[in-house]
């Protein structure tokens, strides 16, 4: 009984702990995810709905967006690199205790994807 509570626990998402911890909620769907794609969508000029959006999924995103192949290229090497450091500092924030605030993930997400 009490491994059972402890094991519910642990599964409570460690960035809002509003809800189960899977992949799809780490990267997408917590609001932490959600604030960060916000932020690379604004960045990349975009409109219409995000990757975080449940309409959208991902790669249905990059595919939706109107413009040259060359273009969808480029944001979907954005939106690997914000998976990548999505994952990353949720991991940090984990295992070294520490937390980036969303702008300065958004400047590794940049930096990451080579373009400014
Ligand atoms: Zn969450």
């Amino acid at each position: 009984m009490v491994h059972r509570s402890v094991q519910i626990g642990d599964l409570a998402c460690s960035s809002c702990g509003l809800e189960e911890e899977d992949s799809d909620h780490i990267l997408f769907l917590c609001m932490w995810a959600k604030a960060i794609w916000l932020n690379v969508w604004n960045w990349l000029n975009l409109t219409g709905p995000d990757p975080s959006s449940i309409e959208a999924k991902a790669i249905h995103a990059v595919k939706s967006l109107n413009g040259s192949n060359q273009w969808k290229q480029l944001v979907e090497v954005v939106l690997f690199s914000t998976m990548r450091k999505i994952w990353k500092y949720r991991n940090s924030k984990i295992f070294e205790g520490r937390w980036e605030a969303v702008p300065k993930m958004l400047d590794g997400i940049k930096e990451d994807s080579c373009m400014d």
